[in-house]
């Protein structure tokens, strides 16, 4: 699954972090993750639940931050949000025919550790 393997992923990348700002303990951490960035939520959280058993982050938290993913028109240039408006311009009424302009990203917002 996707999901697990961008755990795995995080996991990674907390190990970077860990080493170089010298933490030793992190308890929770948030992601910023766009609507339009392919993960599922509920998915990701199961996930993380079961890849960080055994590992130094398995009393880490995981929070995610959703975020509104927004299109621009190809038609006429209105900007919209993407899944309120079910993929069509409600300005021009263009189905499917816009360029994403945000919420695709995935990425940690914030760290919390118990170090001092
Ligand atoms: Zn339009």
């Amino acid at each position: 699954m996707h999901e697990m393997g961008l755990c795995f992923e995080l996991m990674s990348t907390l190990d970077d972090l860990l080493k170089r700002e010298g933490v030793s303990h992190i308890t929770s951490i948030t992601l910023d993750v766009g609507e339009a960035s392919m993960v599922v939520p509920r998915f990701l959280l199961d996930c993380w639940e079961a890849a960080k058993a055994d590992t130094p982050y398995k009393d880490c938290s995981l929070k995610l931050n959703l975020t509104k993913a927004h299109g621009r028109c190809r038609q006429c240039g209105f900007v919209f949000a993407i899944a309120e408006n079910d993929r069509k311009c409600p300005k021009c009424g263009s189905m499917d025919d816009f360029d994403t302009i945000d919420g695709t990203e995935f990425e940690i917002s914030e760290i919390e550790t118990d170090d001092n």
